[in-house]
């Protein structure tokens, strides 16, 4: 990941909940935030009601949407819906060593700062880089979705393990002919 071209991560926070299982485990919430409770201010208690997971995963839902959709019209129409979850105070912070932005009231609750902090993260690299920058994994038995970052635009894989699991079967099935 190249970070220093988007200036912000926070397009990983929206992703890697895009892709967190939410089916099997109930409690997946709670579990999403405590691994990414670097992006919550201190103190915020990170367990959602079931209501709120809810609300969690139907963000999650709009994140994939936007990065599955196909053309301009509707990648407006879903940020739109995502954003309108928004409730954005920004600030600037150096708490991890780096200066970057927050995007929510640091004293909301934890659901409005995860909400708001996708929408404004991944909105924010769609407007800047382009929607094109968003796609779903190509390798077989993988639908996770990934921003690419890279200079030359050339990602296709949601992750190393996708990308080199794909070249070896690729590598296999040329092998066999
Ligand atoms: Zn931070
Ligand atoms: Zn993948």
């Amino acid at each position: 990941m190249d970070y220093d071209t988007y200036g912000s991560n926070a397009v990983e926070l929206a992703i890697d909940l895009a892709n967190t299982d939410r089916d099997a485990d109930p409690t997946w919430a709670d579990a999403f935030l405590r691994a990414h409770d670097e992006w919550f201010t201190v103190d915020t208690p990170l367990e959602l009601a079931p209501a709120e997971a809810r609300r969690a995963a139907a963000t999650a839902d709009l994140v994939r949407a936007v990065a599955v959709a196909t053309t301009q019209d509707d990648v407006i129409a879903r940020l739109n819906e995502l954003l309108a979850l928004a409730r954005p105070h920004p600030y600037a912070t150096d708490h991890d060593g780096e200066l970057h932005l927050h995007y929510a009231r640091p004293d909301a609750p934890a659901l409005e700062q995860l909400t708001t902090t996708v929408a404004m993260g991944l909105s924010q690299v769609v407007a800047q880089h382009g929607w094109q920058r968003l796609g779903v994994c190509s390798a077989e038995n993988c639908d996770d979705v990934y921003v690419d970052t890279s200079r030359n635009a050339s990602r296709r894989y949601c992750s190393n393990t996708c990308a080199s699991r794909s070249t070896v079967a690729a590598y296999r099935a040329r092998r066999k002919v």
